[in-house]
């Protein structure tokens, strides 16, 4: 039997695993976050993933603080429709994984 913690690892992995890294978030179809990049498959990535939880700038020199999906999912931001955590929200009992 799984203990606790690794139960919680195995579910943040699951959490994390449905994102298809379309960048929309991080303003990919608009103003983008400096620290946003693509790799070779064109997904993207952030470039300071394990310290992003603070304030940064986007291309054009506007300022924000990096936040959560879980802080966004319900405002609107462009591309949100496709986010793969909003379509979850919608519905549920779909499949979402890639
Ligand atoms: S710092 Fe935040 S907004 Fe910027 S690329 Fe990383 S996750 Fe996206
Ligand atoms: S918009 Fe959603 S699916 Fe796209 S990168 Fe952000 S969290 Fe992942």
């Amino acid at each position: 039997m799984k203990d606790y913690s690794s139960y919680i690892t195995d579910k943040e992995k699951e959490h994390e695993a449905l994102c298809k890294r379309c960048g929309a978030c991080c303003g990919a179809l608009n103003d983008p976050c400096i620290h946003l990049q693509k790799d070779k498959q064109g997904k993207y990535f952030c470039d300071t993933y394990d310290n992003r939880t603070r304030e940064h700038n986007t291309i054009s020199g506007e300022t924000f603080r990096c936040v959560d999906i879980r802080s966004i999912i319900y405002k609107e931001w462009k591309g949100k429709e496709n986010c793969e955590y909003f379509l979850k929200l919608k519905e549920p009992s779909i499949d979402h994984s890639p």
